[in-house]
């Protein structure tokens, strides 16, 4: 992330290949600045073969100008997008090769070098970069002027030089070595310092540098003809055209960093990090070295900021969080956030994984000092799982998996960190190969949901419609959620899954109830999605993306979950229903549940089982827990409904029982968009279902 002149001010260690680059390019530099300062000539005053004696270049104003916008260009780095300060070129390039091809290298190297060195001891940086700044400037001063010498051309104060156009090739030719020098000589710098692979760093920074210097160097030669006027006015001209320079990167790299930056934390995003993290894999995979991964989760806090002072106040809180954590790491370590308040935290290079934990550690304990937010306090925890490249997964996908199922135990044990360990990984080489194609059938827009509409049964109008996942997998055909879904439900897909329902649920919605259906729509969620605050941001950005209102949508909750994940679950739905959304629970007489849970909850609905439901009219007992359901939410004041009606007949015995509406193959099986649509236009949706949102609405919350 950091670039060697933006970090703490202490140099690498000692013997590094790091020091060793940088200590070799310093003494070359050195050596070549030491005899480029013999060799000066004409600086104050010079006597020409006649015998005439000529002011020296300190008297030229052109020489002070040049020499001031050469320092001002060095103090004014064209930050480059994605890579570093270090890296960034500087509009002094084009002064001082400038300077080159008019004076010489002893001007050049002078004013290169100099205004290097002004620029660190004014900006007060360390010694070591200072020195290795000046000296890699130097040697591409002094690789250019080699060139120019090859081809006999050694201009100095006495006989300054302007090229002309037959000498264009010969200029080129000193720019590319110029151009050269400095880039691998600074971008091997770089690569060291963050510890990622050399080849690949530069080859990733060559085609804006080289554009960048190409524009830079190609100035120069138009610059000598303006100083052999000796008009340091017209020399500032060039202030414009280097200003279009300037803004033109400013926008590019203000392009590039929301592309791979998180805009509420400025941290890196998901996309960032997975490159990142395939680089420092390449990088640890050729060195042996390790790479860790953690994943860390906020366990509870935003919640509660945002309930009680509202989401401004919970985005400075992650922003606070964010700024901790990128302050417990060293630098080549990257922070990202992956959205809601999940954070990874990316060790391209750490030594055992011991050292992972204690990074975990540091974390969890910068994360836990009290934040003070509008006069409170504020107490954060945090869950972190830990994967390790390479005992733990060999790829970047994999990793972040593993270290997602370690936080997953880690928030379940509430151990607060913990290690991802194989033994506990039901996760077979299959179903992995699964989850891979998912994770693209995700990206590529196999996904979709279908609609089940949902009736009363009193008169058959419809009283919402059910989204339920389908995957049209391009040579399997369409797929079922129960040939998906249990693969996912252990891995971080299910929250991408999840969003995707949402996302495209609501929009669905929003479309219905502009065309005059405002249908209620119902998700299904699953345990997963309920350990976390993850999904009650998801549907508030999209209740509020898609201008749909809070109660038309309904979530259905798998009984088992709320009694396996009680203190998890109720929290979830608890700060669902404060945004307004309503509950229904799902699957309901398989988990169970009491009569005093029930009356807990803020539960809108139940779903009564199909298995209890396929079986109504034969066996007697069926028939008895049925009828219980049916009673018992009458009496709570929550609409049942019944899954699985596949005949005309169960669905009249249930209405003779009370129930009020019913879901099933008789009154339709799930349906596309196109053909739910239609359903919608032939089936009017009841008036009734806006006044049954409103059942359960007014129920206590779980204290
Ligand atoms: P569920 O929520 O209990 O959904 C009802 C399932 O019963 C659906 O299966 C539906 O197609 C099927 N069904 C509806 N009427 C009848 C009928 O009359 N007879 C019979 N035999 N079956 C009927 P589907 O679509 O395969 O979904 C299976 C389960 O997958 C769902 O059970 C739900 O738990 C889960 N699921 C579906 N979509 C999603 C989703 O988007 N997210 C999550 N987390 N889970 C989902
Ligand atoms: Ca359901
Ligand atoms: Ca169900």
């Amino acid at each position: 992330m950091r670039d060697p002149n933006d970090t703490r001010n202490t140099g690498p260690r000692v013997g590094s290949p790091l020091w060793i680059h940088l200590t070799s390019v310093i003494i070359a530099g050195s050596v070549v600045f030491v005899l480029a300062m013999t060799r000066v000539t004409g600086l104050t005053s010079w006597v020409d073969s006649a015998g005439h004696s000529h002011p020296g270049l300190v008297c030229m104003p052109v020489f002070w100008v040049l020499a001031a916008m050469a320092i001002l260009g060095q103090a004014w780095p064209i930050i480059t997008p994605g890579r570093s300060g270090a890296e960034s070129p500087v509009a002094s390039v084009t002064f001082c090769f400038a300077a080159l091809l008019h004076w010489g290298l002893a001007v050049a190297v002078l004013l290169r070098a100099g205004s290097t060195l002004v620029v660190f001891v004014v900006q007060r940086k360390a010694v070591h970069r200072a020195l290795f700044n000046a000296a890699q400037a130097t040697l591409s001063v002094t690789a250019a002027a080699a060139v120019l010498m090859a081809f006999g051309f050694m201009p100095s104060p006495m006989h300054p030089w302007v090229p002309s156009g037959r000498d264009l090739p010969v200029v080129l030719l000193a720019g590319f070595g110029y151009f050269i020098v400095n880039f691998v000589v600074v971008g091997v710098a770089i690569a060291l310092h963050n510890r990622v692979l050399v080849l690949r760093s530069l080859r990733a920074a060559l085609p804006y540098q080289g554009l960048v210097s190409t524009v830079l160097l190609a100035t120069a030669p138009l610059v000598t003809v303006v100083m052999a006027k000796d008009s340091a006015l017209l020399l500032l001209l060039f202030l414009f055209p280097l200003a279009a320079i300037y803004i033109n990167a400013a926008i590019s790299v203000q392009r590039e960093h929301q592309a791979h930056h998180d805009e509420l934390t400025g941290l890196a995003n998901r996309k960032l990090l997975l490159r990142r993290t395939t680089e420092a894999l390449a990088q640890a995979d050729m060195n042996g070295g390790n790479v860790g991964f953690l994943l860390l989760d906020l366990d509870r806090g935003l919640k509660e900021v945002n309930d009680t002072l509202g989401h401004a106040v919970g985005d400075r809180l992650l922003q606070n969080v964010a700024h901790r954590l990128t302050h417990s790491v060293r630098p080549g370590d990257l922070v990202a956030r992956l959205g809601g308040d999940e954070f990874a935290v990316l060790l391209p290079s750490v030594k055992e994984p011991a050292a992972a934990r204690e990074v975990a550690a540091r974390l969890r304990a910068a994360v836990a000092e009290p934040i003070r937010l509008e006069q409170l306090s504020f107490v954060i925890e945090v869950s972190i799982g830990i994967a390790m490249f390479p005992d733990d997964a060999t790829s970047a996908d994999l990793l972040m998996q593993r270290a997602d199922m370690a936080m997953y135990l880690a928030k379940q044990h509430r151990t607060g960190a913990e290690r991802y360990q194989a033994d506990l990984d039901r996760n077979s080489p299959a179903r992995l190969a699964l989850q891979a194609e998912l994770r693209r059938g995700l990206d590529r827009g196999e996904l979709e949901l279908h609609y089940q509409p949902k009736v009363y049964l009193c008169d058959g109008q419809t009283a919402g419609m059910e989204a339920l996942v389908r995957w049209q997998h391009p040579e399997r055909g369409m797929q079922v959620p129960e040939k998906f879904l249990p693969v996912l439900e252990q891995s971080y897909l299910m929250r991408e899954l999840t969003s995707f329902v949402v996302d495209s649920a609501l929009a669905q919605a929003a479309k219905w109830h502009a065309d005059g259906m405002p249908v209620q729509i119902s998700l299904n969620v699953s345990g997963r999605d309920l350990l976390g605050n993850a999904l009650v941001q998801t549907i508030a950005a999209g209740l509020q993306a898609h201008r749909v209102p809070p109660e038309a949508l309904l979530l259905e909750i798998d009984e088992r979950v709320l009694t396996s994940e009680p203190a998890h679950a109720a929290a979830t739905a608890e700060a669902l229903t404060s945004i307004g959304v309503r509950l229904s629970l799902d699957d309901f007489g398989t988990g169970y549940s009491s009569l005093a849970r029930l009356q807990r909850l803020p539960i809108s609905e139940v779903k009564i089982d199909s298995s209890f439901v396929g079986r109504l009219l034969t066996s007697p007992d069926d028939e008895v827990i049925v009828k219980s359901i049916v009673d018992l939410a009458a009496a709570l004041g929550i609409r049942s409904v019944a899954e699985g009606v596949e005949s005309a007949e169960v669905a009249a015995a249930l209405q003779a029982m009370g129930c009020a509406s019913a879901q099933g193959w008789h009154f339709s099986r799930p349906l596309n968009a196109a053909s739910a649509t239609a359903w919608l236009r032939e089936h009017r949706v009841a008036e009734r279902a806006a006044a049954h949102r409103g059942a359960g609405a007014n129920r206590p919350a779980v204290p």
